[in-house]
């Protein structure tokens, strides 16, 4: 009886060899070794594109809502200004102009 063997060719210094491991699981119509099976290849694959695609979404985000910040802060802080200067908030100015020298810092 023919020895099954994984089917998949490996590409490697410009030269080419056929997977010297033996074909234990049958996908397709062919036989494969755990590490070429195709579904795991596949689910792999699949795994770390998920991983890097949530990883871009949520840099990009935190990018999008610090653009966000640089874009408002400058007015938001102009109008809070104003406001500070119209009415006296009752024991809380001095946090409010606290909170506005920290905020300043960033701008
Ligand atoms: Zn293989």
């Amino acid at each position: 009886m023919k020895k099954l063997r994984c089917e998949k060719m490996i590409y490697k210094d410009w030269s080419s060899y056929r997977c010297p491991k033996a074909g234990k699981y049958k996908e397709g119509n062919a036989y494969w070794c755990g590490i070429h099976l195709p579904s795991r290849v596949e689910a792999k694959r699949k795994a770390r594109h998920d991983k890097w695609t949530e990883q871009w979404d949520s840099e990009s985000e935190v990018h999008r809502k610090r653009e966000g910040w640089i874009d408002i802060g400058p007015e938001l802080l102009k109008s809070l200004k104003e406001i500070m200067k119209n009415y006296v908030m009752a024991n809380r100015e001095e946090q409010v102009q606290q909170l506005i020298r920290r905020a300043e810092k960033f701008l």
